[in-house]
């Protein structure tokens, strides 16, 4: 057995190998592997080369006590079961595991099927992760990654990054250079864009509140060019930068429905004052003429949670990301696409967004602030998030 560790001590500053020779020889004394990749290559907390081996990290693997069936995993309907006549995500055998840690504020997973990985934003520390799902290698794909949030991939296998300090979304080509896809609407600079999707047709859809430039930790502060926090989609020929939906306070993590008929958008306008909406809306989508129509609450999240993130399973299932409220809701609802609440997945930490992976599509990954935590699951995610 390898169990991945991580050394998440952010207060000491040098590498002190004796300890971290001692705790492999220790560990390896168990059974237990130190894994190379954690040890040699991530760095907690943005530090380089600061590995010290911590009295209290987040333990990796299941969560602490479980025990099948995981009670992190909660259905809505009465007389609870796990099989397929009331919930029907989970087996009873399946349960929530933290497969990394360290992060300042993990955000925007997308899996890429081709190389068994993940990878994700940690934006504080101005770093794109990646979780290779073969062995639990964590390492930095890219840093610095100005300030990445949300991260998706296009049709042609390549990665769609939204950056809070670039002000852009950019596309990684396959060979590894970067291109600018929209930086800039009406000639003026976006806000911070969020979160992305592409449709079938090569479009990018893209969120633009102003939580990238609100500071220096997450982004660089700056004064919001655009009035409005819009959605916005790129043209898959032209590359024109059009505005989709213009009343939104906040948008946030956004995803088609598999059939693209829907496309639902998270609104944490809460953050700016209570009376604002928690929420997601859904959308008619007319995906030739590059419009939406038909507004309407989907689900409202219970305040002052939020929901960040959201993708669907290929039967239309949403499951969006729920956190900063209560603790007892932290963690991944799963809605009908009627709207119908019918499970959480309760993570000890607050929840950002999520994304389907594994080889079947039907492994779960959550990013849950310092971790990545993932679930298999009885469902697939839709082919493309
Ligand atoms: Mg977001």
């Amino acid at each position: 057995m390898t169990t991945p560790l991580t050394f998440p001590d952010k207060n000491e500053g040098v590498v002190d190998r004796r300890r971290l020779l001692k705790a492999a020889a220790a560990l390896a004394a168990t059974g237990v592997t130190m894994h190379a990749a954690s040890a040699a290559t991530v760095t907690p907390f943005g530090q380089t080369g600061a590995l010290t081996p911590s009295t209290d990290p987040l333990p990796l693997g299941p969560l602490p006590g479980s025990r099948y069936p995981d009670s992190h995993l909660e259905s809505m309907k009465p007389k609870v079961s796990f099989g397929p006549s009331d919930f029907p995500a989970f087996a009873g055998t399946m349960a929530v595991e933290r497969v990394a840690t360290g992060m300042r504020w993990a955000e925007g997973p997308v899996y890429f099927a081709a190389g068994r990985y993940v990878l994700f934003s940690d934006i504080p520390n101005n770093r794109i992760m990646r979780f290779s799902e073969d062995d639990g290698h964590l390492s930095i794909f890219r840093q610095p990654s100005m300030n990445s949030n949300g991260n998706t991939i296009d049709r042609e296998g390549r990665l769609i990054t939204c950056e809070h300090s670039g002000r852009r979304v950019t596309r990684t080509e396959l060979d590894g250079s970067i291109t600018i896809i929209a930086d800039k609407y009406n000639g003026k600079k976006l806000n911070s864009p969020n979160d992305a999707v592409v449709a079938a047709d090569g479009s990018i859809w893209f969120t633009d509140p102003v939580y990238g430039i609100g500071g220096f930790y997450e982004g660089l502060k700056a004064e919001p060019e655009q009035e409005k926090h819009n959605v916005y989609r790129v043209d898959p020929k032209s590359g024109d930068v059009k505005v989709v939906v213009d009343d939104f306070v906040e948008p946030n993590g956004l995803a088609f429905s598999p059939d693209e008929k829907k496309l639902y958008v998270c609104d944490t306008g809460f953050t700016d004052g209570p009376d604002k909406p928690s929420h997601i809306r859904s959308f008619d989508v007319d995906l030739g003429a590059g419009k939406v129509s038909n507004s309407k609450v989907f689900a409202d999240m219970p305040k002052p949670s939020i929901t960040d993130g959201v993708r669907c399973d290929t039967e239309g299932r949403v499951w969006c990301s729920v956190g900063w409220g209560d603790p007892n809701e932290d963690g991944v609802r799963c809605y009908t696409k009627e709207g119908d609440l019918l499970g959480k997945i309760h993570i000890p930490e607050t929840v950002a967004n999520l994304c389907f992976g594994g080889q079947q599509r039907n492994r779960l990954y959550i990013c849950g602030s310092s971790s990545l935590y993932a679930v298999y699951t009885s469902v697939q995610g839709a082919l493309k998030p």
